[in-house]
């Protein structure tokens, strides 16, 4: 079976904000509904699973999914809140003696060991520029507007018989950057709020308004939202189309059209 499971589902900060007493954290820190680590997914493919991200939170990641090990990282880009457990990770390659794999675009590759220099000795980085395939998977980066900070990479997975995009830090995508988000079985958008009131200038990822608009437009059969911020709170009925929702951290989907 080929299938996703959310390991995280919340935006750079997690939820709840340390700092912040507004009813999501508030209910965050009690019945825990809305508590969300910071965005990360385990793939199950045809042969190692791989886990996409990694994040500030993966040890406590790992430990609620019940796995003791991954041997193979993929990289979105080089912010905290994606690559902030690789010295984890590496630590823990170097107690079981066993060389990790990473693979990112090879400018994250090089913003990633400028940030932690020593990680190579412990984890192989594989330039997947060009692509690669993995576990029945054809994977392939591109690259997305990521607003005030810059930009990131999304990936396109597909196989015989299904599509899919995971893409968890973009806006204002151009023409260009939104066409692999055509023909999708399913896609995975960041949004870190339904309606984000900060000025245009200083945001860095979709609102679930402006997402809508985009599905409008490259029409995926299947959209879970992910990357979702304290401004979110699942308990709400926000107002999406049936095949739109928001991801929830610990669930399963699987990929097949069936
Ligand atoms: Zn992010
Ligand atoms: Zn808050």
């Amino acid at each position: 079976m080929t299938s996703i499971t959310f390991l995280g589902t919340g935006d750079s900060m997690g939820v709840p904000r340390v700092y912040c007493d507004c009813g999501v954290c508030e209910e965050a820190r009690t019945s825990g509904r809305n508590r969300r680590f910071r965005s990360s997914v385990w793939i199950e493919t045809d042969a190692e699973p791989l886990l996409l991200d990694c994040g500030p939170d993966w040890t406590s990641q790992m430990e609620k999914l019940g796995k003791r090990y991954v041997g193979d990282v993929l990289i979105t880009h080089a912010h905290h809140d994606h690559i902030g457990g690789l010295p984890e990770w590496a630590d823990a390659c170097r107690w079981l003696r066993r060389k990790g794999n990473a693979y990112a675009p090879q400018e994250v590759i090089e913003t990633v060991l400028e940030r932690y220099p020593w990680l190579d000795r412990f984890i192989h980085f594989h330039n997947v520029d060009e692509g690669m395939e993995y576990g029945g998977w054809r994977i392939r980066p591109w690259k997305v507007c990521h607003g005030k900070n810059g930009y990131a990479y999304a990936y396109h997975f597909s196989r015989e018989g299904f599509r899919w995009v995971y893409c968890s830090d973009s806006i204002d995508l151009s023409d260009e950057q939104k066409a692999p988000l055509n023909d999708l079985d399913l896609l995975v958008l960041g949004t870190n709020f339904y309606k984000e009131e900060a000025a245009r200038g200083t945001r860095s990822v979709y609102d679930m308004t402006e997402a809508l608009e985009l599905l409008e437009l490259v029409q995926p059969k299947r959209v879970l939202f992910t990357h979702l911020s304290h401004g979110v709170d699942t308990a709400e009925a926000y107002p999406l189309p049936p095949h739109v929702g928001l991801a929830v951290q610990g669930e399963t989907y699987r990929l097949s059209r069936e």
